[in-house]
């Protein structure tokens, strides 16, 4: 049997970046035949030519500059910045995103609603209301605070439940925090009267590779490892005692140390020597399943075919939100056409046994929203699943994720990425943390 200081389950991005900043003395194991998990990119061929389809959209955003210069320095074409172009579909209309600060163009009482429930949610002693005095308990609660019941009534509680599939009574209140622009009085009335000055958000402005999708930062991160990964090889079991993992080509290795990065709920399935209340704690974490068409068309398009994405809070389209890889990137698709990614949450389960109907659907929502004009030629519609999407944030969450992660960690497993550490993180995300888990697990002399 092999031994190994440090054994790595799954090369995305947490754990490729953990085998780049340990540089020495590990095992990176990942069961796809690729690197990167869905920040990968696939070539799709069609008689117009070739398609690149990635994971659904994967923009980029950095606050480290740390991990922004190993970025730039690792991608062969480096990084273009765009400009972003997402609006919400509603009413009929599509208006800027974010939502709360773009109201303009939708029917009178919307913009109503929103600018009063603001006002009365920011100022509510001039509305004889009492000021809350406690701290919100759920992420409704939180969010009709900070936007009143206009604004949550007409887009934050119908898209976030549409996404979550559950109601948002069971999220807990600091959920998608960071993600969430927060926008002055100012602007909301500006935006309510078309006059917003900036776009707002986190996601303002994003980057993408130059050349190669998404896929072309997997990619990088694995060129550079000097230790390649063992591809198309999955860990089968893990004995937490022994400290020994076997795999699907029939090897054994074993650790003293170990970073997941695969589901974490996949992960305690695998795992021998689990105490039965650390499996109910597991049992308790729960996500989302994103379901998922590639589209690629060819055609003249329709006024809307050029959005980067636009988000559906109405239950009358069967999808939360469709992006286009071609509008951001034009080489995504051939001369001539344009590529989407339409993705899917809880509410289809009774269409997924029917995919064909479930694909006529989508279709014809597509042109209802003017995202494909009548006359487009649809090339391909690849559906495509991403078994666990969202983590659900509800009152269970936090004290059943601390107690499996405590637990692993008294056994030497650190577990870290938006699947294995369980949260809600980006590409970023998983970067910095997968340099995290190096520092922890080879901790640097001082
Ligand atoms: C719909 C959606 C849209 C997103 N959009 C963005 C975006 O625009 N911008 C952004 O920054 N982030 C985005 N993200 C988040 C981003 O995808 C994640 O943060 C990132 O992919 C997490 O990487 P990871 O390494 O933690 O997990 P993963 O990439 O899932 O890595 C885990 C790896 O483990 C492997 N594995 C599983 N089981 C085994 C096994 N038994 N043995 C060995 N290997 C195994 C898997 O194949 C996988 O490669 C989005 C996520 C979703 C779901």
């Amino acid at each position: 049997m092999d031994q190994h200081s440090t054994v790595i389950l799954g090369a995305g991005l947490t754990g490729l970046s953990c085998a780049l900043h340990l540089g020495r003395d590990y095992l990176l194991v990942e069961k796809q035949n690729e690197p990167g998990g869905i920040v990968r990119t696939r070539v799709r061929d069609t008689d117009a030519g070739p398609f690149h389809c990635d994971g659904t959209g994967h923009w980029l955003h950095f606050r480290d500059a740390t991990i922004r210069a190993l970025v730039e320095r690792l991608l062969p074409g480096g990084l273009v910045e765009y400009e972003r172009r997402a609006v919400i579909h509603l009413s009929g209309v599509f208006t800027p995103y974010p939502f709360q600060a773009n109201t303009y163009g939708l029917p009178r009482e919307t913009v109503l609603d929103c600018l009063l429930g603001l006002l009365r949610a920011r100022h509510p002693e001039d509305f004889g209301l009492p000021r809350p005095d406690a701290p919100p308990r759920t992420f409704r609660e939180s969010v009709e605070r900070l936007f009143g019941e206009g604004i949550c009534q007409h887009f934050m509680v119908p898209y976030n439940e549409k996404l979550l599939g559950v109601s948002l009574d069971e999220i807990a209140p600091e959920y998608a925090e960071r993600f969430i622009p927060k926008p002055s009085l100012e602007a909301v009335v500006r935006g309510a009267l078309g006059l917003s000055p900036e776009a707002l958000g986190y996601n303002a402005k994003f980057l993408y590779p130059r050349t190669g999708g998404i896929g072309a930062l997997s990619k990088a991160f694995a060129a550079a490892l000097h230790i390649a990964p063992r591809l198309g090889v999955a860990a089968s079991a893990i004995d937490l005692r022994e400290k020994t993992v076997s795999f699907t080509d029939g090897t054994r290795a074993r650790y003293e140390r170990m970073l997941n990065t695969m589901p974490l709920v996949d992960f305690l399935r695998l795992a021998t020597g689990v105490p039965d209340d650390i499996r109910a704690a597991a049992a308790r974490l729960r996500a989302t399943t994103v379901h998922y068409f590639d589209i690629g068309v060819r055609g003249p398009g329709a006024e809307a075919s050029d959005h980067h994405w636009t988000y559906f809070p109405e239950p009358g389209f069967i999808f939360y939100r469709v992006g286009s890889y071609s509008a951001v990137h034009r080489d995504a698709a051939p001369a001539g056409c344009r590529s989407y990614y339409v993705e899917m949450s809880g509410g289809i389960r009774e269409l997924l046994d029917r995919p064909d109907q479930l694909r006529d659907r989508v279709l014809a929502d597509l042109r209802r929203a003017h995202v494909l004009a009548e006359e487009d030629e649809i090339l391909f519609t690849d559906l495509r699943t991403i078994p666990h999407a969202y983590v659900i944030f509800d009152a269970h969450y936090e004290a059943a994720r601390r107690t499996v992660v405590d637990f692993l960690a008294a056994h030497d497993v650190i577990t870290h990425g938006r699947w294995g550490g369980w949260n809600y993180g980006g590409m970023e995300d998983a970067m910095i943390e997968g340099r995290a888990a190096a520092e922890e697990l080879h901790p640097r002399q001082p």
